[in-house]
């Protein structure tokens, strides 16, 4: 049997980019993160970066199809058969049914919440600062790089994501309570889901994640 498949639920500003890059570096498990991949269709102008824009600016869900689609693709690609961690999928019941229709029993699956009070996200959200080369994830408040607007690790230029402006990221936690929330439940009745409070240090996070998935 194939690696686990590994599902990082919790609201935008959890910390799931965070704690992903953190287990797929000292694991080496591919991190499949659907906005990551995106916001690269986008920038590169794509067909399918041009249809998802417009969903992504007002801080709506792109359309399972396309999302489906991105996932089914990359998950079957062989660096996810040693495991691989899904990050912002799935983010309503439907996707959730498709992915256990593409999975079967061919993998085994968990689901992590990584738990955090609403009042904080707002705070880590409108302070995220992403690097344009690597990928590494900042924070203004929390989190700062040591010169302003680069990147510690490779000197890239740090952004701000167009959709961390406080108007969409009012949007982006309705639609994670009306469509995403429910999938917590949803796990549970599958008996697959673990939690973790992500409101204390990402190192301390991040160690009670090995614990609780038992990462080796
Ligand atoms: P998500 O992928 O769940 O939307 P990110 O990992 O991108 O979340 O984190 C959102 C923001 O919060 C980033 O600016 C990040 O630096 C910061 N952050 C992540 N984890 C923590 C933490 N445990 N404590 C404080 N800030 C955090
Ligand atoms: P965060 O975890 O900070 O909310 P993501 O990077 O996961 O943000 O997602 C950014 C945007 O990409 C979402 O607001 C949505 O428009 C789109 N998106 C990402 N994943 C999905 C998905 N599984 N289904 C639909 N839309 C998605
Ligand atoms: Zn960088």
């Amino acid at each position: 049997m194939a690696g686990k498949l590994i599902i990082l639920l919790g609201p935008p500003g959890a910390g799931k980019g965070t704690q992903a890059k953190k287990i797929s570096e000292k694991f080496k498990i591919p991190h499949v993160s659907t906005g990551d991949m995106l916001r690269e269709a986008v920038r590169n102008g794509t067909e399918l970066g041009l249809k998802a824009k417009a969903a992504m600016d007002s801080g709506k869900l792109v359309s399972d199809e396309i999302v489906l689609g991105i996932v089914k693709e990359r998950i079957f690609r062989s660096d996810c058969e040693k495991g691989c961690m899904l990050d912002g999928f799935p983010r309503n019941i439907s996707q959730a049914e498709s992915l256990k229709n593409m999975v079967g029993n061919d993998r085994e699956m968990v689901a992590l919440l990584i738990d955090v009070d609403k009042d904080i996200l707002i705070k880590r959200l409108t302070g995220r600062r992403n690097c344009l080369k690597c990928g590494a994830i900042y924070n203004v408040y929390f989190s700062p790089p040591r010169v302003e607007g680069k990147c510690d690790r490779c000197g890239g230029d740090l952004v701000q994501r167009d959709d961390d402006r406080e108007d969409v990221v009012k949007k982006r936690l309705e639609v994670y309570e009306k469509n995403t929330l429910p999938l917590i439940e949803y796990y549970e009745s599958e008996g697959i889901l673990k939690k973790v409070d992500g409101s204390m240090d990402p190192d301390v996070v991040f160690e009670k994640i090995v614990q609780k998935l038992d990462l080796k």
